[in-house]
Formats: C-alpha cells, structure tokens, sequence
C-alpha cells in the first residue's frame, strides 16, 4: 500500500479554479489543469476530498503516466505501474473508460484491451498465478480509466464510484435539475455570503437552497453517501469514520441562515421540500408555491439566484420572452439585491 498517491479532483469545464480554491482551503497545494485540479495527498485525502469538495466532479489516483505512441508503449506504460499496490488478489478491475484525444492511438476499445491485459500480466507475475488462467475478479471494484492526450497516456483509479454530484438529497427531481455541484459551485462563485438573504424564485427541486443551506452551515456534501474507496482493503475504516466524524463537529447547525425558494408548479415545491428534508434542512428554507411575479421584499442586499426555464426545455419561445420580460420588471425595484440568472438564452 502506498502513503502518498497523485490525485486529481475533475470538474465540469469552467469550474477548475472553484474547485482549486476549495481544494486549497483544505490545505492542499494545487495545480489546475483542463477539467481537473492535481494534488497530492494520502488516503486521509482522498477521504476528505470526496467528502467535502461541493464543485468537483470525482477524485481519482494517477496510477502513472507515461508517452504512448504504439500499443507496445501502452502495453509496457501499463505493465511497468506499481499496481500491486493498488490491487488485492480478487479485485474487479475494469477498464471502465479509454478516451483518446489528438493521439496516434485512437481506437478506445482496443486501448482498453490491451490495458487490461496488461493490468492483467503484471498481477498474475507479482501474485504468481499462471498466465493463461483468468484471475478471479469477484472482489471490490477498482474502476481504471485510460486517457490518453497528445500521445501522453494518464492511468487513473477512479475513488468515487456514483459522481459526486450525487448527494444523497434529492428524492425525485422536475424535468430541468441543475446538477448539484454545479449549483454550489455558482453560489461560489456568486457573492451571496450566509449573512446575505437568498432567493431563488424558479427553485424547481430546490437544488440552490439546498446547496446554499449546505454551504451556510458548513455541512459536508458528501456526509449522507458512500463511496468507491471504502470498500478498498487497504482503507482503514475507521480513518474514514474519523473524517465524517470530524465533519459532522464543523457543521454549525445554529447559524441563521435566510435562505427561500419559490416555484409557480405547486408539484415542485413538494419535491424541493422533501429534498430538503431528506438533506435534514426542512427548518432551514423556505419553500413556497408562488409566481415570481408576486415576489416582493423590504429586505436588502440580498441575492437572487435563478434558473429559469428557458426555450428548448420547458417552454416555448414566446412564453419565455414574456417570463424574462417580467422578471426584469420584478427584480427591477430590488435595487440593493444581485441577481444571477442562469439561461442560455443569450438575448
Ligand atoms: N434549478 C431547479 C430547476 C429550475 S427549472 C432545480 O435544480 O430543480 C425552472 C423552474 O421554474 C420550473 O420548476 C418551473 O416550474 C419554474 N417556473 C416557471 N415559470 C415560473 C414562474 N412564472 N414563477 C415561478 N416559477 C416558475
């Protein structure tokens, strides 16, 4: 087993350097890449990362790298990785993804192949198994990808399993969710703070509130799931129980958080609000069935996020260029307030 590995923490396009900064106030040194941010870390880490990180995507291992111009060099690269390190005897071990860009290798699946076999012949050498006998692979899973990048091949072991924009909350969703962690990774972007009023007047399954309270109140994101590495051999259960242990004693349950979303589909409102008690946070928002035409407040220096529907997904064109009309003329009057509008309407 290895003490420190190389990790990657990967990110929608666009939101590296949100996930960089969260990394960073973990205390992590950071080096952000395209659609991923490399650090280095022990299992502690990687227990840490996918509990806490809210803008990421996954946290993998880099197994190696290593340049890859025929399948000889690819078949070598992979043999030559210490993957005894990684794997017990038993393990399932797919090769789940080979993604090739701008590379004299491009065909995926035999990329994937010849990985496997690779993979495969380094085992039964370090294990002393038989070549020609298939190893047993009924164990916990290591999901391995291959990506290989202007001849460059990047070996991974994915630690996450279920993305983790899956939290864990969400109970049913309406036809146009924003994915979780890209709903905290705008309100982080945003300059909403948790002393400021939050309103999300389209809040649909209540994703922003959710995340917002979460991010108020300092709760983990990842404190209700589980992931890849726990069933690992070589993760220590009780390390991990330590980390979502000392999670839990960060959250601050007693902030006051002013926190409301509104939805004009009384179905929704339902959702959001069962959403939010499955996140354990039903107190903590408001949900309430209304139009955002109807939205009024006295309150100021509030943020208004939202994410309205727009042409192809929930409405027709018509319809939307009404509703946007109207939301300028309701936000208009909350002077003090930001509003942040997610739409690809680019009108
Ligand atoms: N961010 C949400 C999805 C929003 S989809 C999530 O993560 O689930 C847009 C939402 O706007 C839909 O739920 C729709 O019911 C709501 N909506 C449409 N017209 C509205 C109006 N006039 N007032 C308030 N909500 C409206």
């Amino acid at each position: 087993m290895k003490e420190t590995f190389t990790l990657v923490a990967t990110a929608a396009a666009g939101l590296e350097a949100v996930v960089g900064r969260e990394l960073r106030e973990l205390g992590y040194d950071t080096q952000v890449e395209n659609g991923k941010v490399r650090f280095q870390g022990d299992v502690r880490a990687i227990a840490e990362t996918n509990i806490w990180l809210r803008a990421a995507d996954r946290i993998k291992i880099v197994v190696g790298e290593f340049p890859a111009r025929t399948f000889e060099e690819l078949f070598q690269g992979v043999f030559a990785l210490d993957w005894e390190n990684y794997l017990p005897l038993g393990a399932k071990f797919p090769i789940s993804k080979a993604k090739c860009v701008k590379s004299k290798l491009h065909n995926e699946p035999s990329v994937q192949a010849i990985s496997k076999k690779a993979v495969v012949k380094k085992l039964q050498k370090y294990f002393h198994r038989p070549e020609g006998v298939p190893l047993q692979e009924t164990g916990a899973e290591f999901k391995i990808e291959v990506s290989i990048l202007k001849d460059k091949a990047t070996v991974l072991i994915d630690t996450t399993g279920a993305s983790l924009f899956k939290r864990g909350y969400r109970t049913d969703k309406g036809g146009a969710p924003i994915k979780e962690n890209m709903a905290a990774a705008i309100l982080e972007l945003s300059n909403w703070y948790p002393d400021k009023p939050l309103i999300d007047p389209t809040c649909g399954s209540g994703t922003f509130c959710i995340e917002a309270a979460m991010i108020g109140m300092n709760i983990a994101p990842g404190f209700n799931r589980d992931f890849a590495f726990e069933a690992w051999n070589w993760v220590d259960k009780d390390l991990v129980q330590s980390v979502r242990d000392e999670a839990d004693s960060k959250a601050n349950y007693d902030i006051e958080l002013d926190i409301m979303g509104c939805d004009i589909d009384g179905r929704m409102v339902e959702i959001a609000k069962a959403n939010a008690r499955e996140a354990g946070l039903e107190d903590v928002i408001k949900l309430k069935q209304m139009r955002l035409q109807d939205l009024k407040t006295d309150k100021i220096n509030g943020v208004i996020i939202s994410n309205p529907p727009y042409g192809e997904r929930l409405l027709d064109d018509k319809a939307v260029d009404i509703l946007y009309n109207e939301m300028g003329q309701t936000f208009a009057p909350l002077k003090t307030w930001s509003k942040f509008i997610l739409t690809s309407d680019e009108q």
